[in-house]
């Protein structure tokens, strides 16, 4: 899987690229990412890629055509590498990013993303050259780096090969529709509390019932609206009455 990110601050994404389970995945060659900053596509002295808002009122702009030959090359970049890629514009007002749609996300061969700053991109361009737009969550940021980052964090540990162990992205939160159980590991004793005495007991069936009722019993105390878009079997149902 490919992701190119059109953004001001490169620099910024090492956080995601040099340590971690990303940085693995690179490693690897499971996912590639590729940087490129709107700098290098304008005409301008100063490198500026941002102007005035028409109209007056605070802020800058981040300009159409830097940032449309950037897309455009960066489209080009994947295509060459046999690789379609859509585009996405990270924004606060973008349609909600939740698991599904990660997992719909890290389906695709490619995207680029465009992370804005300022007070956002021109319009224009988003009318002409963006698919889809996508907000991490109703607060805004300075920039969309972090969210890019969020965005592919979430959907490069989806990919196959990536984590250790085959299933465990299959037991975090959000991909049943259920938030996760809690965990515990040694020592035995921490702060004068203890384990569950389920999780001692080396019975396999018994400890996956307790870790569904946990989790069951959790999302209904902390997200009931999970738990009602989701429904439950009547042994759930059982389950969570116990
Ligand atoms: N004036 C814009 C508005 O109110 O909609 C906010 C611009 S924000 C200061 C700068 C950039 O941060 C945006 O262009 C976007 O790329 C990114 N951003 C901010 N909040 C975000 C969020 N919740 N999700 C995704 N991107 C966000």
């Amino acid at each position: 899987m490919r992701f190119d990110v059109i953004t001001l601050f490169p620099a910024q994404f090492k956080a995601l690229t040099q340590e971690g389970v990303v940085a693995r995945a690179l490693r690897r060659g499971i996912a590639e990412i590729h940087l490129r900053t709107p700098r290098d596509y304008t005409a301008d002295p100063q490198r500026a890629v941002d102007d005035r808002p028409y109209g007056g009122g605070p802020g800058m702009v981040m300009q159409y055509a830097p940032l449309r030959a950037a897309l455009d090359a960066a489209r080009a970049d994947a295509a060459a590498a046999g690789v379609s890629s859509r585009v996405a514009y990270l924004s606060p007002q973008g349609a909600p990013v939740d698991q599904a749609k990660i997992v719909e996300i890290a389906s695709a061969s490619g995207w680029v993303l465009l992370a804005g700053r300022y007070e956002g991109v021109d319009e224009r361009l988003i009318e002409d050259a963006v698919d889809e737009e996508w907000s991490i969550g109703d607060y805004v940021l300075s920039g969309g780096e972090l969210a890019a980052m969020v965005v592919m964090d979430a959907a490069i540990r989806l990919l196959p090969g990536v984590l250790g162990h085959a299933d465990s992205a299959g037991q975090d939160s959000y991909a049943s529709g259920l938030l996760d159980c809690p965990h515990y590991t040694r020592p035995e004793t921490a702060a004068g509390r203890g384990v569950p005495s389920v999780l001692l007991s080396g019975d396999h069936a018994a400890i996956e019932r307790w870790r569904l009722q946990q989790a069951l019993g959790r999302t209904w105390e902390r997200r009931p609206e999970l738990l009602r878009k989701r429904g439950m079997n009547d042994v759930e149902r059982q389950l969570l009455d116990d």
